[in-house]
């Protein structure tokens, strides 16, 4: 055959469409999107024949083009295994919610709620209505607002208390979160004027005192929960800088960051500042995220004196940063879990998961790791290992929590064994992500919850991960 009799001899979309798997593809993805799969996968094979490939049948056809709708369908969104030991991991969605969040978000889903809507009197209501009372009682905070997120917190009260007016904070906290949060750009984007005092590793109080002017908008304390200035150090408490602030007249902004509403040295974890402290230290706003600690959805609360939180709904990009009712319904549900401290482990799956005991997860790791050593077919060695897991990237990455997990070592040593095992678990119908550390791949089993469904799984597993060559970057 010539080429243009090969061509016209491959089936036409139209006929394609009248095959009997077609009528099967049709109900399960509609008409639309199976013409066009069939368009590209016959424009494809029109290709390939005009290089000399053989004329495909209508079935080859229909097969590549059912693939091209399924990979278009899958969401790229997908749930996967977090087994990096970062239990609060920023890129891969921070927070597990709470059953009882769950729930509630889904039921605002569904139906219409008295989102802005008072019904007792029938009258219009207030958004922040619903989570005001409780944030208070759990704080100790006179009022209190909701945002997107932490960054928005932040972004907000500054523009709202000191736009176009100066904000000092020390050098030594002036942070930097993933993903392009810096302080002194928030500053400028808020329309502050950044006014930095002492010295990275050295702020003293009267650093703080010589600083406030007529034109001092705020004082600003910022916890810096990603990096440790040690040796030589000096900063000025929450509780000093505030009886700075009230001498001076201008209210202190706490950015906590992760804030929790708990002690956690009553799980036997590493104490971070409470919100609750920071309130009764004197701040006059404290801002904190919902989906860090906390274990809800992304928020960014604003917790403070009820004066300067009428002064911060007031603003106008209080309305461009609001959250919705499914957010909402599920912070609420969230901080109810709080009311009742001695569950709240149980309950909570950030709390459960970060208190999980290194024996408990040691035993799941030797539970699992014959299942690795059948499905990896003497490719890698296994072993179990002790580990330590973090309770943040972004946020918290100093914290760390005795765990354990799994060594995977190539027998014949190579890093591009590894990176081609690391790319066949992330190609999993659940993706498995872990970390390479000193040359295994270890997967942190702190946060495996479903077992069996794990195992299932990695039974899946694409076998040319031996196949990696040792010159791929790992
Ligand atoms: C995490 C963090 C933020 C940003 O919070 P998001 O909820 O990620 O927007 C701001 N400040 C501090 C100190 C933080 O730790």
């Amino acid at each position: 055959m010539d080429s243009n009799a090969s061509l016209r001899s491959i089936p036409s979309v139209d006929q394609l469409l009248k095959s009997a798997s077609a009528t099967a593809a049709i109900e399960r993805y509609g008409r639309q999107a199976l013409t066009e799969a069939l368009r590209a996968t016959v424009a494809d094979m029109r290709n390939e024949v005009r290089k000399g490939h053989n004329v495909p049948g209508q079935e080859v056809i229909m097969v590549a083009a059912l693939a091209r709708l399924d990979a278009g369908g899958r969401s790229t969104l997908r749930p996967l295994f977090n087994l990096t030991g970062t239990v609060l991991h920023t890129n891969l969605g921070r927070a597990l919610l709470a059953q009882a969040a769950i729930d509630a978000a889904t039921e605002a889903m569904h139906e219409a709620v008295a989102l802005e809507f008072d019904l007792e009197s029938g009258k219009r209501g207030e958004r922040d209505d619903h989570l005001r009372a409780l944030v208070c009682e759990l704080t100790g905070g006179e009022d209190a607002t909701v945002v997107n997120n932490n960054a928005a917190a932040v972004l907000l009260v500054l523009n709202s208390l000191g736009a176009g007016r100066e904000a000092i904070v020390s050098r030594g906290e002036l942070i930097e979160i993933g993903g392009a949060f810096r302080m002194p750009d928030i500053m400028a984007r808020a329309g502050v004027n950044l006014v930095e005092v002492g010295t990275t590793n050295r702020t003293h109080t009267k650093d703080y005192i010589n600083a406030v002017g007529p034109n001092t908008g705020l004082m600003m304390k910022v916890h810096t929960s990603n990096y440790r200035i040690e040796g030589f150090t000096k900063e000025v408490g929450a509780r000093e800088l505030a009886s700075i602030a009230r001498e001076k007249g201008v209210p202190l902004v706490n950015d906590l960051g992760s804030g929790t509403l708990m002690d956690l040295g009553r799980f036997g974890l590493a104490h971070e500042p409470t919100v609750r402290e920071a309130v009764s230290d004197g701040a006059d706003v404290v801002t904190f995220s919902g989906d860090k600690l906390l274990g809800g959805p992304q928020a960014g609360f604003i917790v403070g004196r009820k004066t300067l939180i009428d002064v911060i709904n007031k603003n106008a990009m209080k309305r461009a940063l609001r959250v919705d009712k499914i957010r909402l319904a599920a912070l609420e549900a969230t901080l109810q879990l709080y009311r009742d401290p001695d569950r709240l482990c149980e309950r909570l799956p950030t709390l459960r998961l970060l208190t999980r005991s290194r024996d408990e997860i040691d035993a799941q790791a030797q539970r699992l790791a014959p299942v690795f050593v059948r499905a990896l077919n003497g490719a890698f060695n296994v072993s179990v290992v002790a580990c330590e897991s973090q309770i943040g990237s972004g946020a918290l990455p100093l914290s760390t929590i005795p765990s354990a997990g799994l060594a995977l070592t190539p027998v014949d040593g190579g890093g591009g064994k590894l990176a081609g095992l690391a790319a066949a678990l992330r190609q999993l119908p659940m993706p498995v992500i872990g970390r390479i550390e000193r040359g295994s791949l270890l997967l942190d089993m702190r946060c495996l919850d479903d077992e069996a469904g794990f195992a299932a799984n990695l039974a899946g597993i694409d076998p040319s991960f031996k196949e990696g060559t040792d010159d791929e970057p790992s």
